[in-house]
């Protein structure tokens, strides 16, 4: 067209469709579930406006929150049409030209040399897939502030917008054309469409139609004489009178009519729009939370969530919500951790999906947790600013916490790897071999996570010390717990023994396990950088103290010897303080914690350890 006004693809957005259009990817399946997605979102985005301004939505079936796909055999076509929000023609330049999202690059990147293209959606590029199956797409759009524009490429590094003269108006929202690739042609068979739709939209919360040819069941006349189309004829220039005259006919003259199958079409519904978190938790199978877990993330690896929570809270503040632990941590989940805002719950009020960017949900150490929740308290007609104050916030928040930390609790205690002996035998009976191992896999994903928690959230650390892992010298090179340790303590022993250090090798030679050793008291190893942070948050556990072995303090039980010792050192004890005076040592004392090693330096109780020293050297420097 003449008239059509030309731009360039962002060079990104260009590598990226070459990389889609070149692509031996074989699941192409995945473009459908994008665009219905952005359907989805487009519609979300209608419906929240509406909220404060309910003239957005339009009269008649422009209100229709509704999405319709609809196949042209003949043409080649396939179209996915929604009644959202539309883009304007500044919209569609920006969003469909350019990446706004961090990390696309890296992504980029990625699918160049894996050809992995299952997790495209993550990133923000789901809307270019549509080229693993076209070689055209045009996208119409109409947005309430603006003219209706089309949009449309070859993917040939081009892309081209006019204002639309020639389509039917689409009052509001947004139409995809896919001019479909010869080899995609099975993309033109409803059953298949209908099969995707149900396999990966299953939880779209808008009705999905499809329009379908459906075999109907006809009257027609038995005898195709004149006679029957004179009457046809006839009926029009007085109905009543007539059609009553045809009724005693047809009475009295069988059979004058036979059935035949004819095709029409008609919008057939997909997709069953109760949403999953309205239904009771009882009658939802393992199964359905999967899969609504990969809608829910764009995730459609097959792998399964860890573990998930689906309650309903009542009171004086109510809301429902399925919280789930992924199976993977995101490779960013600790990238700028205090300064990105990265909450994941989706939040809703009253079905109507109000936000996913909402922080005020979920505190920061649990960012890791997917899911939404949705609100019968809050209020429907504010603005997202307001929402962020309202004070029931804050009692969700709380409940949210104790059910993710549950949840993590449960995952642990089914897990037959996790439990003592005696234990251990009860959860094998019960057979659940899948649990096992889920415990360690979910600590190796995000125990940093529930550290950072212990140092951040006072009120629950107790629970949080409790999924606490690590090894130690009696864990055998398996994780072991808080309470494992507990149970393990020896008679008489008062304080939780712990060393921090870079690895368990390094630490495993350290003189100061030697009197430790050889008394038999257990050692923790703590050998992440946030260790040294946490125990200083970490005071005590079950009413035991922990003491870092390489720190002043020491109490190993007292020793007949002990005094006779002292008073012998007493004079080279003396003579070494006095010439390390001037090199910051405080004292020097006898002790029992060594055992081959002649001496060794230990920090003061409230000092920095050697470790710690050393990590905020690193950090410094
Ligand atoms: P994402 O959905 O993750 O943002 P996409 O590549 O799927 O990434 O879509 C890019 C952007 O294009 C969307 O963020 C949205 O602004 C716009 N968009 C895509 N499809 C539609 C649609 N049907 N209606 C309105 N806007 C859309
Ligand atoms: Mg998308």
């Amino acid at each position: 067209r003449s008239s059509a006004e030309k731009f360039e693809f962002q060079a990104e957005v260009s590598r990226l469709m070459d990389i889609i259009i070149n692509s031996l990817y074989s699941n192409k399946d995945i473009f459908l579930r994008e665009l219905i997605s952005n359907a989805s979102d487009a519609l979300d985005k209608i419906r929240f406006l509406s909220l404060t301004d309910k003239e957005v939505l339009g009269e008649g079936d422009d209100a229709k929150l509704e999405i319709q796909i609809k196949l042209d055999k003949e043409k080649k076509f396939l179209s996915i049409r929604d009644r959202g929000i539309g883009m304007t023609k500044e919209d569609l330049i920006k969003n469909l030209g350019t990446i706004a999202k961090s990390g696309t690059s890296a992504f980029v990147e990625k699918m160049q040399t894996s050809g992995d293209l299952n997790l495209i959606g993550q990133f923000g590029v789901g809307f270019y897939s549509v080229y693993l199956v076209a070689d055209y797409v045009e996208v119409i759009s109409k947005h309430n502030d603006d003219k209706q524009y089309v949009w449309e490429s070859k993917a040939d590094g081009a892309f081209a917008i006019s204002e639309d003269s020639w389509n039917e108006p689409l009052g509001r929202g947004t139409e995809i054309r896919l001019h479909l690739r010869e080899e995609a042609g099975e993309y033109l068979e409803e059953s298949k469409l209908k099969d995707l739709v149900k396999k990966y939209s299953e939880f779209i919360n808008f009705p999905i139609y499809i329009w379908a040819t459906k075999e109907v069941d006809v009257e027609v006349p038995a005898d195709e004489d004149e006679s029957s189309e004179e009457e046809k004829d006839t009926s029009s220039e007085d109905e009543e009178t007539e059609k009553g005259e045809d009724e005693e006919e047809d009475s009295e003259k069988k059979p004058k009519t036979k059935t035949v199958k004819e095709t029409n079409f008609e919008w057939e519904l997909l997709n069953d729009v109760k949403a999953i978190w309205l239904r009771n938790p009882k009658e939802v199978t393992d199964e359905e939370y999967t899969k609504f877990y990969h809608s829910l993330e764009k995730d459609f690896s097959d792998e399964k969530p860890l573990a998930w929570s689906h309650f309903n809270a009542e009171g004086d503040v109510e809301f429902k919500a399925v919280l789930f632990v992924p199976p993977k941590a995101p490779h960013d989940l600790y990238e700028s951790y205090y300064n990105a805002n990265k909450s994941n719950l989706k939040l809703y009020v009253r079905r109507v999906f109000i936000s996913d960017e909402f922080d005020e949900l979920l505190p920061k150490y649990l960012n890791f947790l997917k899911g939404l929740v949705d609100s019968d308290t809050l209020p429907l007609n504010v603005s997202r600013e307001m929402l962020q104050q309202h004070s029931s916030l804050k009692t969700i928040k709380k409940k949210l916490i104790r059910k993710a930390l549950d949840m993590i609790r449960k995952i642990a205690e089914e897990d037959p790897d996790e439990n003592t002996d005696k234990e251990k035998k009860d959860v094998e009976k019960a057979g659940d071999d899948e649990k096992r191992g889920q415990y360690t896999k979910f600590w190796n994903e995000f125990g940093k996570s529930i550290k950072l928690g212990i140092i951040e959230d006072a009120a629950n650390r107790n629970r949080l010390a409790k999924l606490l892992r690590f090894e130690s010298t009696k864990s055998d090179g398996k994780l072991t717990s808080l309470d494992q340790y507990i149970s393990r303590m020896k008679k008489g022993q008062k304080d939780i023994f712990y060393i921090t250090g870079t690895s368990k090798e390094q630490l495993e030679k350290s003189p100061f396990l030697e009197g430790l050793k050889k008394k038999n008291f257990e050692v923790i190893f703590f050998t992440d950088p946030v260790d040294e942070y946490l125990m200083q948050y970490l005071m005590d556990y079950e009413d035991k103290k922990f003491q870092n072995v390489s720190k002043e303090g020491l109490k190993l039980g007292k020793d007949s010897k002990d005094k006779e010792l002292k008073e012998s050192f007493k004079e080279l004890t003396k003579w070494w303080k006095g010439a390390l005076a001037s090199e910051n040592v405080d004292d020097v004392k006898i002790s029992n914690r060594l055992d081959n090693t002649p001496c060794v330096v230990v920090t003061s109780k409230y000092g920095w350890s050697a470790n710690m020293e050393r990590i905020m050297q690193s950090q410094t420097l």
